[in-house]
């Protein structure tokens, strides 16, 4: 055959227009292309177009199916125009006649997203009402109200606050959700009672949950009024020590969980990252302090660091609230009724959502 004619006849087959066809679900485009020409497809612009090294005849074509509306060719261009979420997958197959090759394009459905992505998972706040069973807490006696116990408010408080986080979809867990503490109930040593049960309820605050807050209410030897929200560090001031070693067990017991717990936050406070979740607990605290001081109408006497055994195994963000003053005439009286306890609660739980959804803190 003279080269000329075989020249002529790869020239005319090249020059050939696409070809479409249209499929169930999917429409289908072939071009014959010289072999060893090479084709790329490109967005310009959002426009996808098919470019080839040999020039194809003008052509503007509607195609109108499920998924091609049509196509442009211009030189050596094919513009495509696709109907939104279709997918274009190219293959070559031989050719039908020598010196040429198949160029498919399959435009199809992009398949449908997974019916829906799975919810975030929920934060799961570990809420701890302090003392309990034989271990009372601060106690004080009001004309015409009776004894009141701290371990009773710090319940009361810890379900009101469980009953607001939970109405927001988070999950909570209560170290205690009745008058009891968690040492084993026929250990008869004090000292060995007061570890177990402090020991039990930090071990709460481990990686699978999201954060610790410990409930207590403050009593003082002079009587005080206001919240305060402790992390854990050293005790920068007398106060400091003298609460967390009452809220150690006070005494003898509360002196040598105090000194222990000392011993370990030194520790702790060389670790980085243990230094990044106390300064994660401190943002928790403020957000808490300033939140509690609010809704209960009580005076924000800050935040502040102390060596709290409860807090001492926490490997999440944990902090310990003191909701007020026992043996204050006013705020004592107040925290027996249910109004300002709810109040309290209602302050402790925004706290606690404000810091979950803060952009300092990435729940994950
Ligand atoms: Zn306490």
């Amino acid at each position: 055959m003279p080269r000329l004619l075989v020249l002529f006849l790869l020239a005319s087959l090249a020059l050939a227009n696409p070809r479409v066809g249209l499929h169930q679900g999917f429409t289908r485009m072939v071009l014959d292309l010289p072999q060893g020409s090479h084709y790329r497809l490109v967005d310009r612009e959002g426009r996808l177009v098919l470019e080839l090294e040999a020039a194809l005849p003008p052509a503007q074509v509607r195609v109108d199916s499920p998924e091609l509306l049509g196509y442009r060719v211009a030189g050596k261009t094919v513009e495509l125009r696709l109907r939104p979420g279709v997918e274009v997958r190219t293959f070559v197959l031989e050719g039908t006649t020598p010196g040429t090759y198949r160029l498919v394009l399959d435009f199809k459905k992009a398949a449908a997203p997974k019916a829906r992505k799975p919810d975030p998972p929920r934060p799961v706040v570990v809420l701890d009402p302090g003392h309990g069973g034989p271990d009372p807490g601060a106690t004080h006696v009001f004309p015409g109200l009776g004894l009141l116990m701290e371990k009773t408010i710090t319940l009361d408080v810890a379900l009101r606050v469980k009953r607001i986080l939970e109405a927001k979809g988070v999950r909570v867990v209560l170290t205690r959700a009745t008058d009891t503490d968690l040492a084993p109930p026929d250990e008869p040593d004090l000292w060995k009672r007061k570890l177990a049960d402090l020991k039990k309820r930090a071990r709460m605050a481990d990686p699978k949950k999201t954060l610790f807050v410990s409930i207590h209410v403050n009593s003082a030897p002079r009587p005080a009024r206001g919240v305060e929200t402790y992390y854990l560090g050293r005790a920068a001031d007398p106060e400091a020590l003298r609460l967390a070693v009452w809220e150690n067990g006070g005494g003898e017991v509360g002196r040598r969980l105090t000194r222990e717990t000392e011993t370990l936050t030194d520790k702790v406070l060389k670790d980085l990252l243990a230094q990044a979740n106390l300064s994660f607990s401190e943002q928790l605290a403020g957000k808490i302090e300033a939140r509690l001081s609010q809704a209960a109408a009580s005076p924000d006497r800050g935040v502040h660091s102390a060596p709290l055994y409860v807090l001492r195994y926490a490997r999440i963000p944990a902090v310990l609230v003191e909701v007020g003053f026992l043996n204050h005439p006013q705020e004592g009286r107040a925290l027996a009724t249910p109004a300002h306890r709810q109040a309290v609660a209602e302050g402790i739980a925004e706290g606690i959502l404000q810091f979950l959804s803060s952009g300092a803190y990435a729940f994950k």
